[in-house]
Order: structure tokens, then C-alpha cells, then sequence
């Protein structure tokens, strides 16, 4: 019951993942329809329900623009699992601020990058410019759009690929 479902709103713009659990109950109290199923059935005590993939909901929610949550898994993500100093991706990786927190930087989408270990342990806590390091690309904010934000469920769920693009 925990596996993802996909939500759409009632334009069928993707905007959220729920669980199974989740979705079954929003489609029990007529709050979303089954847009695909193709999961195969859950038994209840009293009935047989199909197991939703993709649900939308029936009354269009307004929501603000999105965003991609700044987290150490999207950063990686953002960076294609590459430290950004030196390119190398067979390394463990860590998330590293460009400009140190003790001199001033910010938890943020343009202050963030991934550094391997050697690469962060060389840095130190120091400037780009103190250590003689390039970074390979300036960080920026990912785009917000579907195929970004949802792209990481697609390895498990192509299903959901038509629902995704052009959003
Ligand atoms: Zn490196």
C-alpha cells in the first residue's frame, strides 16, 4: 500500500506522489477518480478495488508555482551524481557550500554543489579561489517543471511518462 501513486489535478497537470493507501482513500471519498490502474486489485473485507497508478483529482486545486525541495538527494540529482569540482562520479559524494557557512554562505540552490570526499576534504572550508578549485558548472535552481520533478519516479513507473511530459 505504500507504493506511489501519481496525482493529477483536475486540468490533469501532475502535481503530486502519494502512497496507495493515500490515493485509495481520496478515490473512496470521491474526492479523485482512477486514471490508471493497471496494478492489478486490493481485497478489502468487503470488496474488490483495482490499485491506482495515476488519479486525478475532481475539484482543481490552486497551488503556487513549484519548486524542487532543496535537499541533498536532489542536489546530487541536479549535479547528475558528478562532483562538480572534478568531475569524477565513482566516488562517495557529499553535498559542499561554495562559499563556506562561516563566511557568510547560504543554504542554497546556488550555493550548493556535489563535491566527492577528496575534493571537499582538499576545499576545507575555504574559498574556490583560496584552493585554486573550478567549479564545472555555476549552480542554479533546477526547472520546476514536471519532467524534472517527477523524473526520478520514471525508472519505476513509465507508465506515468504520458501524464509527466509537456508540464
Ligand atoms: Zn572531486
Amino acid at each position: 500500500m505504500q507504493e506511489p501513486v501519481l496525482v493529477l489535478n483536475a486540468n490533469f497537470e501532475p502535481i503530486h506522489v502519494c502512497s496507495t493507501r493515500r490515493a485509495v482513500g481520496l478515490i473512496l471519498s470521491g474526492k479523485a477518480g482512477m486514471i490508471m490502474n493497471g496494478r492489478g486489485h486490493i481485497r478489502t473485507i468487503t470488496q474488490l478495488l483495482p490499485r491506482p497508478s495515476v488519479i486525478r483529482l475532481e475539484t482543481q486545486i490552486h497551488r503556487p508555482r513549484p519548486h524542487v525541495k532543496l535537499t541533498r538527494r536532489e542536489i546530487f540529482r541536479r549535479d547528475n551524481y558528478t562532483c562538480q569540482y572534478c568531475g569524477r562520479r565513482d566516488v562517495s559524494l557529499t553535498v559542499d557550500h561554495v562559499m563556506p557557512r562561516h563566511l557568510g554562505g547560504q543554504h542554497t540552490w546556488t550555493n550548493l554543489v556535489t563535491a566527492c570526499s577528496p575534493c571537499n576534504h582538499h576545499k576545507g572550508g575555504r574559498r574556490v579561489e583560496e584552493v585554486h578549485m573550478h567549479l564545472m558548472h555555476a549552480p542554479k535552481e533546477p526547472p520546476a517543471n514536471a519532467a524534472y520533478i517527477f523524473g526520478r519516479h520514471l525508472q519505476n513507473n513509465g507508465e506515468w511518462e504520458p501524464y509527466i511530459s509537456g508540464w
